[in-house]
């Protein structure tokens, strides 16, 4: 069976350009960062080559990238970054938030929230989209940082971060903004020079775009203080201590030059150049999700279609159980994702569903269908023949 893998939010597959990058820093260049000698120097030139080309492709300085193990450090350290100083003191402090925020944040704000910070979860519109005039209502004096993802990881919602960082800004200068990035890179530009400018701190994972799993980066601007999350050496400007992850930085140096590249060829718009085989990414979601939506009656989409990253649908098929749906395909070799989070054993209806007004009934009938950039025509052809069939069994048995 050939499979056909539409997961690409959980995880790229890594691409043969970054992994003959970072292949050599296993077997000949491993030397460790930090060591003065040749091998050692090697390493380091090549963690700081990642580090420029990271950097280009966010339109940022070098020195403000900080090298992690992945989005959820990543995100972690933003939060507790900026909030710890303000618990040693005492300090009344409010963070917003909101309801649709990958675990990563939700749950580092809960653990932040019983240690005495104040906390806003803002709650989406039905599209998925946070709402200007909302997010402004809810900076109040004292509030020190927000952190609002830049494109959700189940409907691919784009949130207007460059407005609300602009809003937070005029309310307070001293406000600081987190984005959680990391299902908007190699998807969406992402320029901390323009569109986002008044972003402080923005969080990207290596395994969204390409690279390996376990490496990631957050961008700290210039200027801004961060409480690191470790203790033990100087590393990354004594941001991150532990030795690099010299491969994986040297992989997402490499995926960040693929990503640049697929973003100048697609005039620097989302990155999907309309006449190159890259360029398919949306218009195969597009025909995945209008031939789903014309085959398979009672089928909706989740979330703005307007606001939206190019490889993401999220489909609800009224009075099917997606968990059933998602066994169903894997069974005939289909990759797919259905918003929920097993927590103690029971399967939970996706919270980013339900703060979005969907039913709990709604929410379990919904399937995430995320394409990546090796996802061929042939295989949505597949896909279409695989899921009105299976849709239809399923609803046969109800
Ligand atoms: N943030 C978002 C929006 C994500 O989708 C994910 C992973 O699914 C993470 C954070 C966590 O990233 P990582 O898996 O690299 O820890």
């Amino acid at each position: 069976m050939q499979r056909i893998y539409l997961d690409a939010n959980a995880t790229t597959p890594v691409l043969p350009e970054v992994f003959d990058a970072m292949r050599p820093f296993w077997l000949e260049a491993f030397g460790n960062p930090s060591s003065a000698h040749h091998s050692g120097q090697r390493a380091r030139s090549a963690v700081e080559r990642a580090r420029a080309s990271v950097a280009k492709l966010m339109n940022c300085a070098a020195k403000e990238i900080v090298f992690t193990s992945g989005g959820t450090e990543s995100d972690n350290l933003a939060l507790s970054g900026i909030l710890q100083p303000f618990l040693d003191d005492r300090q009344p402090s409010h963070l917003v938030t909101t309801q649709i925020e990958h675990h990563a944040v939700l749950y580092a704000a809960e653990a932040l929230e019983k240690r005495g910070i104040e906390v806003t979860y803002l709650a989406p519109t039905r599209d998925g989209i946070v709402d200007p005039a909302t997010f402004e209502a809810a900076l109040r004096p004292h509030t020190r940082l927000v952190s609002i993802m830049l494109a959700n990881n189940e409907t691919g919602a784009i949130q207007p971060i460059g407005k609300l960082a602009r809003i937070a800004k005029a309310h307070n200068r001293s406000i600081l903004f987190h984005t959680d990035a990391v299902q908007a890179a190699a998807k969406l530009p992402l320029d901390l020079t323009g569109e986002f400018k008044n972003v402080d701190l923005l969080s990207i994972s290596g395994h969204k775009m390409y690279a390996p799993q376990g490496t990631g980066v957050l961008f700290v601007r210039s200027g801004v203080h961060l409480t690191p999350l470790f203790h033990g050496g100087p590393h990354e400007r004594q941001r991150r201590a532990g030795t690099e992850n010299v491969p994986g930085i040297v992989a997402l140096g490499r995926a960040a030059e693929l990503a640049l590249n697929w973003q100048l060829e697609a005039g620097n718009s989302q990155l999907v150049p309309p006449n190159s085989s890259s360029a398919t990414i949306a218009a195969l979601r597009d025909r995945l999700e209008s031939g789903l939506l014309a085959t398979i009656p009672n089928t909706h989409i989740n979330g703005s279609t307007t606001h939206r990253v190019p490889n993401t649908t999220n489909l609800r098929f009224d009075g099917v159980d997606a968990e059933s749906l998602l066994i169903a395909l894997d069974m005939q070799g289909i990759a797919a994702s259905f918003g929920a989070a097993c927590q103690s054993g029971a399967t939970e209806p996706s919270h980013v569903l339900l703060a979005m007004g969907l039913s709990p009934a709604e929410a379990r009938s919904s399937l995430r269908l995320s394409l990546s950039r090796l996802t061929t025509a042939d295989e949505i052809d597949r896909t279409l023949q695989i899921i009105p069939a299976a849709v239809a069994r399923l609803r046969s048995l109800a």
